[in-house]
């Protein structure tokens, strides 16, 4: 019989605690203990932060370990819990899934006690933290091969009281975008647990994966316009410049607006993030490494749309998606 998961201090002291959520041993490695910071500053809101749950995602902690500096002094009522590192395994070694089960985090919410590292890491957070918080932030990042903005999203969610709470709380970070992503691979994912137990959850996807100290404060300002949002922290919210901007945009997109490559190639981008286009313009070119004769794919707008998000940086393999259109939220 293996221990239960468990926290090694008393959330419900009042105060700055700093401990453990120890994720029991099982047959593939030992235990493991998560840092844990927590301020309690009796009733008000209770917020949930976590990093680190995709490996090659490193914004989520370094911007939790920013917010943990400043909070004691900012907090002014309430409950914030950081765990900025779900996943030390991944974070490792760099790898969005765990080396040593091969899964992702990401997909096997609530977890299980009896199962592997990554199911277990899951289990504990589901049964441990989670009941202690009505809202909760995820701080990803949108990984390396991929240009994106910094932004807060949300999956459409099936109550409409929740999904309208979700979409302010996500608009409150004040980022370029704010994005309601519906697509078909959302089983197991972190936010769908936590909405079964009707908490606003919002998953950050900060950017591109490479970390930079002018992407890094555009997410530290807009965690901290969430929390001033929530009423946590005092201040004025604003938004972060990003390219010369200073402006939110509320879009959803569909898997609709995946557009794949047509043939394997190298991908160049002919439009940046968040320009808007028209029907047939030119968002990229797909080019072949194999032959200079086979000439070069155009990749074009299938309908006026905003773009989403543009693949950079790697090679792709056929039918892979190269770009995201999206479209302003109704
Ligand atoms: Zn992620």
């Amino acid at each position: 019989m293996s221990k239960a998961p468990h926290l090694t201090f008393d959330l419900d002291t009042p105060g700055l605690g700093r401990g453990h959520l120890v994720v029991p041993a099982g047959a593939d490695c030992g235990e493991l203990s998560l840092p844990v910071f927590s301020l309690n500053k009796g009733e008000g809101p209770r917020l949930l932060v976590t990093g680190g749950n995709h490996g090659n995602e490193l914004e989520g902690p370094i911007v939790a370990w920013r917010i943990i500096k400043w909070l004691p002094e900012a907090q002014t009522c309430g409950r914030v819990i950081v765990l900025p590192v779900l996943n030390p395994l991944g974070v490792q070694a760099w790898s969005r899934n765990t080396p040593l089960d091969g899964l992702n985090l990401n997909r096997v919410f609530p977890g299980r006690a009896d199962g592997s590292v990554t199911q277990r890491i899951a289990d504990a957070v589901s049964r441990v933290l989670l009941p202690m918080a009505d809202t909760v932030f995820d701080l990803h990042s949108f990984g390396p091969t991929w240009d994106f903005p910094p932004a807060a999203t949300t999956h459409p969610i099936a109550d409409p009281d929740l999904m309208a709470r979700t979409v302010r709380m996500a608009e409150g970070f004040k980022l370029p975008l704010t994005l309601v992503w519906q697509h078909n691979d959302t089983a197991g994912m972190f936010d769908i647990t936590a909405q079964h137990q009707g908490k606003v959850f919002v998953c950050t996807e900060f950017g591109g994966g490479t970390v930079g100290a002018d992407s890094l404060a555009i997410y530290e300002a807009g965690v901290r316009n969430a929390l001033i949002a929530l009423g946590l922290v005092e201040g004025k919210a604003e938004y972060p410049t990003f390219r010369q901007q200073r402006s939110g945009q509320t879009l959803e997109t569909r898997p609709s607006d995946e557009l794949k490559s047509p043939a394997a190639g190298i991908f160049e981008p002919r439009r940046s993030v968040l320009d808007e286009v028209k029907q047939g313009d030119l968002i990229g070119i797909l080019h072949s490494i194999d032959s200079l004769s086979a000439g070069s794919i155009d990749i074009r707008a299938p309908e006026a749309s905003i773009v989403l998000a543009i693949a950079s940086g790697a090679h792709v393999e056929v039918n892979k998606v190269v770009a995201l259109i999206a479209r302003p939220l109704k």
